[in-house]
């Protein structure tokens, strides 16, 4: 795949990228392993101050970053500056947090020394990630690695060099010592090669199934630890007893975010059949009446797909979903004109074997299934490889907590949508991938959970 902007609202070619070549790399990796001894050595609080300051850069430049966010894959003005503002949080939270993060447990004070677990960070980190989220994915990998003592090589998608540029000079800006945190550009088959590297540590990954599966099977292969963090289809259950309108607004929002391209995005509405007439005719009439446009534009609602290939992906899961028996309810045609658009669209009676019911279908497309009761959601949104996020509307207390419980997903969402919080870990279960990012579990994801008894010092 080239490295290369491409505007996804005019389909121009804007900046194209030669991949780095060898030495190149190699003085990276060098400079990397170079700054992880002096970075990992210096006190916690002045990692910590590194990262505040790229929280307040990104709070000051929101505009700027979120331009270029917009510029490359049509992510909405508005949501753009957003992102960056976000992102600010996030290294607000490991930079106020992570000395209590790592601060070593005692487990015990034993005659002339002690037992206690210490929190030593692991090396080069290699962060492989995706393009729809492109500086949140980033730096939700990058500030708590970076505190707890990490240093950062930065693989971003193909489709957005020019945010992973300005990743590495937002962290130089704040005052990262050379080679703390790095991007290199890089094509997808250069990863392996990246992760055999005694110098490279760890490996997370941002992105989809297949990229899962090969990142983690070189991660095997060369014995590194690896966090995935991959695709989802998200159900989102409108039970009997819900309030429908908040349900119809809010399953609105949570498929269209991000023009539909989130991994936590709401995709599988299952709605019981005492309220799904009432539902499934609001919800069409709301995604029918959306905005789609120029992303630029601040009362646009939905933008462009990312890139061309995306779009003929999900026209052609449209198209393959209604061949297998679904009823287009609202949308499903790609308008003519230039850049990736593509409407929100309804699909309903869509069968269990169809392409919207068993594939991530990443743009703003529905799939609605009725139910007779809350059995029947449960099992079928239970029936699905994935199992990042769920969300589900009632108003049953009892019936809230048996869906806490029963859903298969690593976050359970109650009258609300899904959505990433610094303060809460954020992953998945089954195909959706393993391993936490966020919380203070993400953080000690990079870092060596040491045991440390000392005894007989006096
Ligand atoms: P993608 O095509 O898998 O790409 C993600 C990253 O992996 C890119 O940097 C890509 O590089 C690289 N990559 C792809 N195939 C690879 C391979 N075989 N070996 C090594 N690297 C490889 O995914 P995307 O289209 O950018 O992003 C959308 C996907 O990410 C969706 O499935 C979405 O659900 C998932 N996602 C998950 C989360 C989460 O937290 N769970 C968050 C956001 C997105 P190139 O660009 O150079 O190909």
């Amino acid at each position: 795949m080239a490295i290369e902007s491409v505007n996804p609202t005019t389909g121009e070619r804007v900046r194209t990228f030669e991949p780095e070549r060898e030495a190149a790399i190699e003085a990276k990796l060098a400079r990397a392993a170079a700054a992880f001894r002096d970075w990992s050595r210096r006190p916690l609080a002045e990692r910590a101050a590194v990262v505040a300051r790229a929280g307040e850069i990104l709070e000051a430049e929101r505009q700027t970053f979120g331009r270029l966010m917009t510029l490359e894959m049509g992510k909405l003005v508005g949501a753009a500056g957003d992102e960056a503002a976000k992102c600010a949080t996030a290294c607000r939270y490991y930079a106020e947090n992570g000395e209590a993060f790592l601060r070593p447990e005692i487990v015990g004070e034993v005659p002339g020394g002690r037992d206690a677990v210490a929190f030593d960070p692991l090396g080069a980190v290699l962060a492989v990630m995706p393009w729809n989220f492109p500086f949140w994915q980033v730096l939700r990998f990058a500030a708590p690695a970076l505190v707890a003592g990490n240093v950062g090589l930065l693989k971003h998608a193909s489709n957005v060099p020019q945010c992973a540029l300005a990743l590495e000079d937002l962290f130089r800006r704040a005052g990262a010592p050379e080679g703390v945190f790095q991007t290199l550009l890089v094509g997808s088959e250069r990863v392996e090669k990246l992760i055999a590297d005694d110098r490279v540590a760890a490996v997370t990954v941002t992105g989809s199934e297949a990229a899962g599966r090969a990142i983690g099977a070189a991660a095997g292969a060369h014995l590194k630890k690896c966090v995935l963090e991959l695709g989802g289809s998200d159900p989102f259950l409108v039970l009997a007893s819900a309030d429908v309108d908040r349900a119809v607004a809010t399953a609105v929002k949570a498929r269209v975010v991000n023009s539909g391209q989130s991994c936590i995005a709401a995709k599988r509405f299952i709605v019981a059949d005492a309220v799904y007439d009432r539902f499934a005719a609001a919800f069409t009439a709301a995604m029918s009446a959306l905005v789609v446009g120029d992303p630029a534009d601040a009362r646009t609602q939905v933008g462009p797909l990312a890139t061309a290939g995306i779009r003929e992906g999900v026209a052609d899961q449209v198209a393959r979903s209604i061949a297998a028996g679904a009823r287009l309810l609202t949308g499903g045609r790609m308008p003519a004109g230039p850049g990736w658009f593509y409407p929100p669209t309804v699909l309903a009676e869509v069968p269990p074997a169809a392409p919207a019911a068993r594939e991530e279908v990443f743009g703003p497309v529905a799939a609605l299934f009725r139910v007779p009761g809350t059995d029947e959601a449960i099992a079928l949104a239970n029936a699905t490889t994935f199992g990042l996020g769920a969300a589900a509307f009632t108003r049953d207390r009892g019936e809230a907590d048996r869906l806490a419980r029963e859903l298969e997903a690593g976050s359970v969402f109650i009258n609300q949508m899904v959505a990433s919080d610094p303060r809460f870990p954020f992953g998945g279960v089954k195909r959706s991938g393993h391993g936490r990012e966020l919380s203070r579990f993400g953080l000690r994801e990079f870092v060596n959970i040491k045991t440390v008894r000392m005894t007989a010092l006096d």
